[in-house]
């Protein structure tokens, strides 16, 4: 990316610039539409960014990097949230000492996602301050934002995009940010060690810090007045403000940047002085709630307009208090694996052999839908497993020998694994079949590197988890490992093996994605050629 003083940005290559102008010390993440593209603009700038195997472990690795006084991004798509709150929560108490970013980019209307969660909610929850910004240029300036009140408040911050900011261009004047202080580790036990005598005092100090943010937040420039006419006032954040922008350019308009903690006094100042006051806001009625919560009197939109993402149409209906039914959208192609997918054969004989299929997140999801239909459950990243082993235990025998799971590599990677111990530790009397589906990539997200590709995120070489051999060492009983488009029948027929088995049975069924197939090779190859050249450098 050639830096210029004027830009035309997505919000995720603006996150990226300002944690590179930062001097961002480490950027974790696991890739999620809509957030993939924020830790390889930073690595492409030059920035530290890797993929963690999920996104639990990124923020634990991020939280580190802060305890040591680091800057640190961490991304994750809404989803990936639920899988770090462990870690969130937790970390609201602990604080920082450097800063901690954490980049939740959410769905809403599912475009490429199981569920359409408002993650504002989490910034409730966890009680953790929260920034959302409603273009690129803000991404940029909020992630600058972010940096100093994480480091100022010594507490983690969430930036909330939502896929529109994510992945819209608008111009971003970029601008250098002041640089971090040298990273340094301070020993602090009773902050960092969260043993319950130690958490109920951090537990307290983090309310009272939140309050100080709140009042803080009041003047802190976040948050912005448009002046309009007064008949109408709308209070909004994130997207929604472009929107309400424009279906109702008349009215006045209060902008939201730190949505948690609210500054619920300049909402009322500003509430009290219009005619009509409604609140435009995607997903929840997360603002809504908390402003009637204060007192402040304010008009929210139909529950119908929960679902789904808002454009200016929606928020004209919305204004207006249209609850008519509304035109459906116009009905697109439905999505298909590739043609030549390694993952069709796998679904032709899954779907032959009338198989009871608890499914996973990736690309296979697809194997949901015609010409395969062979697919009965998808509930988030690495259940497959455990549904699968839940089937096994309650259906009556015959059925129970019917039921197999199937999981991507990048998805066992990610959170199959406890899966696969589980059923080593618990194994249901019929046994039971797991099909990795190991297409050497993350391909649903854009071709991304995982620990099982035994490359960086970058594509460098680096240590690989050999799959077979971390099932075999466990103590999976059966490993096989089979390409499924070139030896089709010789599949067919283990997996049938593996069915009539009372035996627990690991099938890798390993062939590239077709997308992924020549880049791999070509990075296998400059592999091989690296370690050549370091091989004659020793011999010389
Ligand atoms: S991107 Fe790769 S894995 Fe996904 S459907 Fe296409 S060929 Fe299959």
């Amino acid at each position: 990316m050639k830096i210029t003083e004027r830009m035309l940005l997505s919000g995720n290559e603006a996150v990226a610039l300002a944690a590179h102008n930062a001097g961002v010390a480490l950027g974790t993440g696991y890739p999620g539409t809509p957030s993939t593209e924020i830790l390889e603009t930073f690595a492409d700038l030059g920035g530290h960014a890797q993929w963690s195997p999920n996104e639990k472990t990124a923020l634990e690795v991020g939280l580190g990097s802060a305890f040591g006084g680091g800057r640190t991004l961490v991304t994750m798509k809404h989803v990936g949230l639920n899988v770090a709150a462990d870690p969130l929560f937790t970390a609201a108490y602990t604080g920082v000492s450097g800063a901690l970013i954490i980049v939740s980019a959410d769905d809403p209307g599912m475009a490429s996602s199981q569920n359409e969660q408002d993650n504002r909610h989490y910034a409730q929850a966890a009680c953790l301050p929260m920034l959302e910004p409603s273009d690129s240029q803000e991404a940029f300036d909020f992630m600058a934002a972010a940096i100093e009140i994480s480091e100022q408040w010594r507490i983690p911050v969430l930036l909330r995009m939502t896929t529109r900011i994510c992945h819209s261009k608008t111009i971003v004047k970029p601008r250098p940010l002041p640089p971090p202080s040298p990273a340094s580790f301070q020993c602090d036990i009773q902050g960092r060690v969260m043993i319950p005598a130690y958490a109920r005092i951090a537990h307290k100090k983090l309310r009272q810090k939140i309050k100080k943010i709140a009042a803080w937040n009041e003047t802190s420039g976040l948050n912005k007045i448009v002046e309009g006419d007064q008949a109408l006032g709308i209070i909004s954040s994130g997207v929604s403000v472009v929107h309400a922008r424009e279906a109702a350019p008349e009215a006045s308009l209060l902008k939201l940047g730190m949505t948690h903690p609210l500054p619920l006094e300049s909402i009322r100042c500003f509430a009290e002085k219009m005619d009509r006051c409604l609140v435009i806001e995607e997903g929840d009625p997360y603002l809504v709630d908390a402003i009637r919560a204060a007192g402040i009197s304010v008009e929210g939109k139909d529950d119908m307009y929960r679902f789904g993402e808002l454009n200016v149409n929606r928020v004209r209906r919305i204004v207006k208090g249209d609850v008519s039914q509304e035109t459906p959208p116009p009905k697109g192609k439905p999505p298909q694996l590739c043609l030549g997918c390694p993952h069709r054969s796998v679904f032709e004989i899954l779907r032959k052999l009338d198989c009871i299929v608890a499914g996973d997140i990736g690309c296979y999801t697809l194997g949901v839908l015609p010409p395969f239909e062979a697919m009965d459950s998808c509930v988030c990243m690495g259940a497959s497993i455990g549904v699968g082993l839940g089937l096994r235990r309650v259906l009556p025998g015959e059925q129970a020998r019917r039921v197999v799971s199937i999981i991507g590599d990048s998805t066992f990677v990610h959170s199959g694994v406890t899966g696969l111990i589980e059923m080593v530790y618990n194994p249901p009397a019929t046994g039971h079949v797991v099909i990795i589906v190991d297409n050497g990539t993350t391909a649903m997200t854009g071709l991304q590197e995982h620990p099982a590709t035994g490359r960086t995120l970058d594509h460098q070489p680096t240590g690989k988890v050999v799959l077979e051999d971390l099932a075999r060492s466990i103590g999976v009983p059966n490993v096989h490992v089979i390409d499924p488009s070139k030896n089709q029948d010789q599949f067919e027929k283990i997996l049938r093996e593996s069915l009539q088995k009372e035996e627990l049975t690991l099938l890798i069924a390993r062939r590239p994605c077709i997308l992924a197939a020549k880049k791999i090779r070509e990075y296998e190859k400059a592999a091989e050629i690296a370690e050549c050249e370091c091989c004659a450098e020793m011999e010389e």
